[in-house]
């Protein structure tokens, strides 16, 4: 069969694979915890659920304008400005499905072939298979110091007269890490100098901890939007719980806005108005249910911190924000993927190898899941890689005796 040389050479996403492992082993009645997938367990709000089901009920679900529902740009034009204190216009908005829709349409709409764009590792891995798929080529700028954090030194030696965007995620998946108000303003300034966009995707931005928080980017240009460098990409997934709508927006300058709704129109049409209206319940709605997810959340990361703190060998930089942890686990291998697949065999937990996110020797820890699976998860993967932690353990109702050490 001959199939598209660029299309064979797009890489599965590891997150679903190792999801769709979890699910076969649970069917056969294992104990698996998940601790792969970013995805809180919070029910759907219920904003969310009657608007959609208004929607439904009044049996006039047809088709949207390709850039979305004006009363869903509306919401976000709201949202926009309470979080980010920007007013924008219909014209600067586009509805997509799920944030990755937009950064693929962003990528789509910017790209010519051979242009280049920056990733900073630990990255989340979709962006440099996107940029793939639009014949562009990801830059890669990883921290050289052990951090995640980059010196903005590092990325501006990486910016040449190709480049045309640097990806900016900040909380970041999937280190956690917020990057330095400091560094986000000399990322705005070399975009503006140099010609190129800055793409924010805000998708965990406010998913912070403690007294962290992730400064916007438009907090340091004086630009207006249509002059901006800045494209914001945000969506209803991480801070609502709302994964399965398949709704997220971008902001930016009108121009590039039309762009991406002329390759939407064209690909998907536009997105389904009962997700359209289900997120737009969820903006319009009690936003009590952000900081509650928020909250629920940093406890979870407390009880990661806790339990990591009697985990001989693995080194770990505190999450500022997100769901995630990437522990340091050179100590028992420089192989993430075989740690993953050691621990999915012998302790029944799935974790993501950080090679996935250009970090070797790293394994990614979801915490957006219940404090059980997160407490007995991280047990687990103790008892399987920690010679100094007890070495009987119960999985499901089997007892199991750690004889590989
Ligand atoms: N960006 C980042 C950093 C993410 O972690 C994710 C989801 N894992 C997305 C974008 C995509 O979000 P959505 O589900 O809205 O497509």
């Amino acid at each position: 069969m001959k199939l598209s040389k660029l299309a064979s050479q797009i890489a599965e996403s590891p997150t679903f694979a190792l999801n769709e492992e979890a699910r076969l082993l649970r069917e056969r009645g294992e104990a698996v915890i998940n601790l792969g997938i970013g995805e809180p367990k919070n029910k759907t709000p219920i904003s969310a659920v009657l608007a959609s089901a208004a929607k439904l009920t009044s049996g006039e679900v047809k088709y949207t304008p390709p850039d979305g529902l004006p009363s869903m740009k509306k919401a976000v034009i709201r949202y926009t400005e309470e979080n980010y204190d920007r007013l924008v216009a219909p014209e600067n908005v586009s509805i997509t499905n799920g944030a990755k829709q937009s950064l693929f349409n962003i990528l789509y709409s910017i790209l010519n072939p051979q242009d280049e764009v920056i990733v900073i590792a630990p990255y989340w891995v979709s962006y440099n298979e996107m940029i793939r798929m639009c014949m562009g080529i990801p830059v890669i700028v990883t921290p050289e110091d052990g951090t995640f954090t980059p010196r903005f030194e590092d990325i501006e030696r990486a910016v040449t007269s190709s480049t045309r965007a640097i990806v900016v995620n900040s909380p970041n998946n999937p280190s956690g890490a917020i990057y330095p108000p400091e560094l986000i303003e000399k990322i705005v300034k070399v975009c503006e100098k140099k010609d190129i966009f800055m793409i924010c995707d805000d998708i965990y931005h406010k998913l912070t901890f403690d007294r962290n928080v992730a400064v916007s980017a438009y907090h340091f240009t004086k630009k207006e939007i249509e002059n901006s460098h800045i494209i914001v990409v945000n969506g209803v997934a991480k801070l609502y719980g709302m994964t399965g709508f398949r709704i997220g927006w971008v902001i930016a300058p009108r121009d590039l806005a039309r762009v991406m709704s002329n390759v939407l129109a064209q690909t998907t049409s536009c997105v389904s108005p009962l997700a359209q209206a289900a997120a737009e319940g969820a903006l319009n709605g009690l936003q009590s249910i952000v900081e509650a997810l928020r909250l629920q959340i940093q406890n979870n990361r407390d009880i990661v911190l806790q339990e990591m703190r009697t985990f001989n060998g693995v080194r770990l930089i505190e999450p500022a924000g997100t769901f995630y942890a990437l522990p340091d686990i050179r100590a028992f291998s420089h192989n993430s993927v075989e740690v993953s697949k050691f621990l999915l065999k012998k302790a029944m937990v799935v974790t993501v190898p950080g090679i996935e996110f250009g970090m070797e020797g790293h394994i990614r820890i979801s915490f957006a899941g219940s404090v059980n699976d997160v407490t007995e998860g991280i047990g687990r993967i103790k008892w399987a890689l920690d010679p100094t932690s007890p070495n009987e353990i119960y999985i499901g109702d089997k007892k199991i005796i750690r004889d590989w050490m």
